[in-house]
């Protein structure tokens, strides 16, 4: 482990030297739960998340990595407390099933109206793992109304405890490249999770406003384990 800790943190170095750091950023690492991947950034079709798992909640289409589904289960139960449950309606999908999906999209109401709603193949959130669409609980439509029952206020308020954001806010679809979507809810931990939040910025504005930031961040994450 040791070992690893050294090599991570001459790769950064040396990252830092070669003028390549963005390859070493976090964002730019496609295991790293604050990966980021929209319509200029795609993956490969060959990317399936290392540590999917099945999250034990109401609803369908539920496998997530591990940590996110850890922190789905936790939001759920509170969300169920507070008087307000919710259903998963979409988790992790694979390529091939996106592409599924996104060609169904296209015959129905073609490519410009299919792209402003449904990510292409490679282009998914969905396909890292790391995001879930969520409902009331005995639902499964998506739609922007969501946002104005108890339960899309309660998931707006309180996703980032548990180390979701609501990707793709209000206002920000230049930015985004999706319509406003709040059933739609990606994992990036606690932490990036109450920064986005607070920020009132999408992702993509945050992260390229914090680049330093991070790879501080980055860089004692790797040294504090060399050193504990
Ligand atoms: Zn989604």
């Amino acid at each position: 482990m040791l070992l690893e800790k050294v090599i991570s943190v001459l790769a950064l170095s040396a990252a830092l030297l070669d003028g390549s750091l963005d390859t070493a950023m976090p964002d730019k690492n496609i295991d790293s739960r604050i990966f980021l991947i929209n319509r200029q950034h795609s993956i490969s079709r060959r990317y399936v998340p290392p540590d999917l798992r099945r999250v034990i909640a109401h609803g369908i289409s539920q496998e997530m990595r591990q940590d996110a589904a850890t922190a789905l289960e936790q939001m759920f139960e509170d969300a169920k407390e507070a008087g307000l449950p919710l259903s998963t309606v979409s988790g992790y999908r694979s390529y091939s099933k996106q592409s599924t999906i996104y060609s169904r999209k296209v015959n129905s109401i073609g490519v410009k109206a299919a792209d402003r709603v449904s990510a292409r193949p490679g282009t998914s959130e969905h396909q890292l793992g790391l995001a879930m669409d969520v409902a009331k609980k005995g639902s499964s439509s998506l739609t922007t109304a969501f946002a104005k029952t108890e339960q899309g206020k309660w998931v707006y308020e309180n996703a980032h405890k548990y180390g979701f954001i609501v990707r793709y806010p209000e206002g920000y679809e230049d930015v985004t490249g999706y319509s406003y979507e709040p059933w739609h809810i990606r994992y990036v931990g606690v932490e990036y999770a109450t920064a986005i939040y607070q920020s009132g910025l999408p992702m993509e504005l945050y992260m390229s406003g914090h680049r330093l930031e991070i790879f501080d961040y980055l860089i004692h994450q790797a040294t504090n384990e060399v050193h504990p």
